[in-house]
């Protein structure tokens, strides 16, 4: 679904000018660089964007992972036949968006998701008409666009729009909206800032899933690169001329190292910084805000439900399995369809069992298409919040985040520490293009010191 919509309006496409590595590359000079070395940690598309541009150059280059493979929030899990994207799904924009090219040399293959294909149905599966939905949500996005004229950098989205617009309170097809354009794309209602709910950039085009695993993309990144899989990054000792990395107990060391883990994994202190981070970024890390949004994917044997794109529902509890994704629209042989819990819901979702998981969602597809509807016959999940290698989805502007912390996490320090990653990216924060993006910044700011 197109995140933001609101904000396409008017918005002048600097993308192109701002990230096309080839005219970042050829304002460098050619010779390669010899005797550097540079250690990322994090084989996220930040950290390996990052690691191939440097590796390019003629750096060498170390990449420390974690996890038993790359991609980081670009996690594919293909185990039922089908590829579920746990992480990132949809390119959001095509239009100079640089995953688009990426993801055709990767071999990632994509669908056209057309967010005008939706059904919303009501509690008691009364289905809504376009128009009263069409209506509704035009009057959302005009409210939108002018809120922040009403925001407070102490008060909280939800404080300032139902302060504003009491009615909406219990209405829950704005609920709907509320929860599907606000919270998945930013977070908590009332932890998202009701002055910065709508910064950040977007690509024009339409929006694209992909079909087949958006861990190509990060494979295909990774190729010929010397990624270490398994390896836990505890301490970062920035304090001499090398800077020495622990991780699984062995210390390696380079010129230059490049920090891409999540902003939820610098929120709980996972690592070890050696002297102590600026308090500048330390204000940072504290406070910008880290969503939560988990992602379900149902298989059935027969598919009982409509021949749309999108299927949604207006509960009364709001970031509750409220859309579903009409897998068989570009799996026409499967029979599955994909579901979200957001915010405090989502993370609530964690502690509970496949089982409870099921049994909440069948009630809301059973008050849509009757009782006698199967169960699914599998399931998979996300429990992005608990997951210690990022401990949340993606960042966003929360209440006392200010645009220039994002800048903040940038910042390079001692010209020895580089930082990347998705929350590091100003303008293209939570994304997959951001964090791409990112990493190229940092290798050119290693590349610009030589
Ligand atoms: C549910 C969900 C849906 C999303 N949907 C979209 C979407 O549709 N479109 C879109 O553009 N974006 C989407 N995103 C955002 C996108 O996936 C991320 O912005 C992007 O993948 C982040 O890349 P990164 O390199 O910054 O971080 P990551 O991919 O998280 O990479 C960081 C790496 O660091 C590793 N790491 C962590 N701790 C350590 C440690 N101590 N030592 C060593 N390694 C460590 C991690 O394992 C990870 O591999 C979504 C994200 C989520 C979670």
């Amino acid at each position: 679904m197109i995140r933001r919509k609101f904000i396409k309006k008017g918005f002048i496409n600097l993308g192109a000018v701002l990230i096309s590595p080839s005219i970042i590359t050829s304002c460098k000079k050619d010779d390669p660089i010899v005797g550097k070395s540079v250690i990322v940690v994090g084989a996220g598309i930040s950290g390996l964007a990052a690691a191939r541009q440097l590796k390019d150059k003629g750096f060498e280059v170390t990449v420390l992972e974690s996890q038993e493979k790359v991609g980081g929030r670009l996690r594919t899990n293909n185990s039922l036949g089908v590829a579920f994207d746990e992480g990132a799904s949809w390119i959001h924009g095509i239009n100079s968006n640089p995953i688009t090219d990426l993801a055709q040399k990767a071999g990632m293959n994509t669908f056209h998701t057309v967010d005008e294909d939706i059904l919303s149905y009501d509690i008691g599966g009364a289905l809504r008409s376009e128009n009263v939905f069409n209506n509704a949500e035009a009057a959302y996005f005009d409210i939108l666009e002018t809120l922040m004229s009403n925001g407070s950098a102490t008060k909280s989205f939800s404080t300032v729009f139902f302060e504003k617009y009491p009615q909406y309170a219990n209405d829950r097809l704005w609920n709907f909206f509320l929860s599907t354009y606000m919270t998945f794309d930013r977070g908590d209602l009332d932890k998202t800032s009701s002055l910065l709910y709508n910064e950040g950039e977007e690509f024009d085009g339409i929006e694209v899933i992909s079909t087949n695993g958006f861990d190509l993309i990060p494979k295909y990144l990774a190729t010929g690169l010397a990624v270490q899989l398994n390896q836990r990054v505890t301490m970062v000792d920035y304090s001499q001329e090398k800077v020495k990395v622990t991780h699984n107990g062995t210390i390696s060391e380079a010129d230059y190292a490049i920090v891409t883990v999540p902003l939820g994994v610098l929120k709980q202190n996972s690592i070890q910084f050696v002297p102590d981070l600026p308090a500048i970024k330390q204000t940072a890390i504290e406070k910008i805000g880290m969503n939560c949004v988990n992602k379900f994917l149902l298989t059935w044997d027969t598919a009982f439900w409509d021949d749309v794109q999108y299927i949604t529902y207006t509960p009364e509890i709001r970031d509750k399995f409220n859309y579903f994704v009409n897998v068989k629209k570009f799996h026409p042989s499967v029979n599955a369809l994909m579901t979200f819990a957001y915010a405090n819901y989502g993370r609530q979702t964690e502690i509970m069992t496949d089982a409870q998981i099921i049994e909440e969602i069948m009630v809301h597809l059973r008050d849509i298409y009757g009782s006698n509807i199967p169960n699914p016959t599998n399931i998979l999940r996300t429990k992005w919040n608990t997951n210690i290698n990022s401990f949340g989805s993606y960042s966003f502007t929360a209440v006392g985040t200010e645009m220039r912390h994002f800048e903040d996490l940038a910042a390079e320090v001692n010209n020895k520490l580089f930082f990347a990653g998705e929350h590091t990216e100003v303008d293209y924060f939570s994304t997959a293009h951001g964090a791409y993006m990112s990493g190229i910044r940092e290798a050119e700011k290693i590349i610009d010191l030589q």
